[in-house]
């Protein structure tokens, strides 16, 4: 089941002047920072409600981020929604015919389990589906 948009995703280049900024924004600091190797990228979190912003910096040139910043420059980059069964949706998802980048979980920031739907499939929009680990 598909519970909550969980975070929405921000690619930024500048980390420190984006937190400056999200923080006056929501007249809130961040209250996690997190490298997240396998995706070669830095994160930073803001809690609104019972949903979050998670603004994301590529640390190497390869990294996604980057080459999303270099394609289509600083803004939203993906939407998180929170299920129960990463396996269970991957499952459902691609009986209706959507694709996955990758169907096998990878860990993801702030203890969850993640995976990515292709944005072909998804009306361009980068859908990440996370399960808490
Ligand atoms: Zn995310």
């Amino acid at each position: 089941m598909i519970n909550k948009i969980e975070h929405i995703g921000i690619a930024v280049t500048d980390l420190k002047k984006s937190e400056d900024l999200f923080e006056k924004l929501l007249g809130k600091k961040p209250y996690k920072k997190e490298e997240v190797a396998s995706e070669g990228v830095v994160t930073s979190f803001f809690k609104i409600g019972n949903q979050k912003i998670e603004l994301l910096k590529g640390n190497n040139s390869g990294s996604p981020i980057q080459k999303f910043i270099e394609k289509r420059k600083e803004g939203v980059h993906h939407i998180a929604l929170h299920v129960d069964s990463i396996q269970k949706e991957v499952e459902r998802l691609e009986n209706l015919g959507f694709e996955f980048i990758s169907t096998t979980p990878k860990k993801g920031a702030d203890n969850k389990m993640i995976v990515f739907l292709n944005p072909k499939t998804t009306n361009g929009v980068l859908v990440e589906l996370c399960e808490d680990i």
